[in-house]
């Protein structure tokens, strides 16, 4: 890859979507390194898989797949090289081992956390099920291995709530993201289902940021000028974000929805990251507004991806205790089994 290459690539994102803007100076700078990284992935048999809230220029630089945390999930399953540098979040990492024992995973975020996943451990877990012990019990993607391994099924923005739909229990416990939950609820009451969910209060500290009033003000701004803005929420956000909202859905849904409409304007009400990719994709539109950046995604480096590859830190390594493995295997596969069904 050239500089020129890679600038063509980033030249329409904006510096607000970013954490440095892409100059032609800058992508000169990154080239070494992404060429670097790329030549070593050869070397050692490695792929890079990236979630889209991360740097524009790991996705569009050195990764070989790209996609929210189903899509990444789905792909991890289908990789056939030795090792994978999982450019995310530690859940994620967990994920592509629970998925590939025999392989080795690397996260080379130095803070790889996540205000969900570190929002509930697996001993609360034990404890809420003796509490409901009727209860179905169903974690958002965004959990630890140990977490999964305590429930029954996991589900992804993707199809969290097809999934609640079709489990045959109508006692669900929905773990640990609230306003996901809360949402969860007003989709199930919008399609007329009848199942008594409990929810526990962990949120998202990206999304809960926005609020109905954002939405109001941007649409009143436009509306002096007689133009319609289509916003797009994710399922994370507040219920007043998502009914306020043209559409809702995870990331890939926001990305398949945009491929399919071709609206003008659009406020994108996720991570930056996302803002980022479909800046970069759809130059000719605008995207207004406000993004939030998920710190413990943007923690992903180019720098640090060479690290993982050349000489992976003890802490970027994903191993997981085998009991504690086949327990979370059985909730996803769970997931997977409940997915595709129609
Ligand atoms: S954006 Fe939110 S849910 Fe995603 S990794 Fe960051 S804190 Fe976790």
């Amino acid at each position: 890859m050239t500089g020129s290459q890679l600038y063509e690539a980033m030249k329409n994102i904006s510096p607000a979507a970013v954490v440095q803007p892409y100059t032609t100076q800058t992508c000169e700078r990154l080239v070494p390194l992404i060429n670097r990284i790329n030549e070593l992935k050869k070397e050692k048999n490695a792929v890079v898989l990236a979630h889209y809230y991360v740097s524009p220029e790991i996705v569009a630089g050195v990764a070989d797949y790209v996609g929210d945390s189903y899509k990444l999930a789905l792909d991890a399953r289908q990789v056939e090289a030795d090792t994978i540098v999982f450019a995310a979040v530690r859940f994620m990492g967990e994920t592509a081992k629970i998925l590939n024992p025999t392989k080795t995973v690397l996260v080379p975020g130095h803070d790889s956390g996540c205000s969900l996943a570190e929002a509930i451990d697996a001993q609360t877990v034990r404890k809420l099920r003796v509490q409901y012990p009727e209860h179905t019990f169903v974690c958002y993607i965004n959990t630890t291995a140990g977490v999964k391994a305590d429930c029954d099924v996991c589900v992804t923005s993707s199809n969290v709530y097809d999934i609640i739909e079709r489990l045959p229990s109508d006692k669900i416990f929905f773990l640990p993201d609230l306003l996901m939950g809360q949402n969860i609820i007003r989709e199930m009451t919008r399609r007329g289902i009848h199942k008594s969910i409990e929810l526990y209060d962990g949120n998202c500290y990206v999304h809960k940021e926005y609020d109905g009033a954002l939405i109001d003000a941007v649409r009143m701004s436009h509306q002096i000028v007689g133009e319609d803005v289509t916003v797009i929420a994710h399922p994370e956000c507040r219920p007043e974000v998502v009914a306020k909202s043209d559409f809702t859905g995870s990331t890939s849904q926001m990305t398949a929805f945009l491929e399919s409409s071709p609206v003008r304007n659009v406020m994108l009400l996720t991570e930056c990251g996302l803002n980022a990719g479909m800046q970069a994709r759809f130059p000719e539109r605008r995207f207004i507004g406000s993004c939030n950046m998920c710190r413990y995604m943007k923690s992903n480096t180019l720098s640090s991806i060479l690290q993982a590859l050349e000489n992976p830190a003890p802490a970027m390594h994903v191993d997981i205790e085998e009991a504690v493995r086949s327990g979370a295997e059985r909730c996803i596969s769970a997931m997977f089994r409940y997915a595709a069904k129609r």
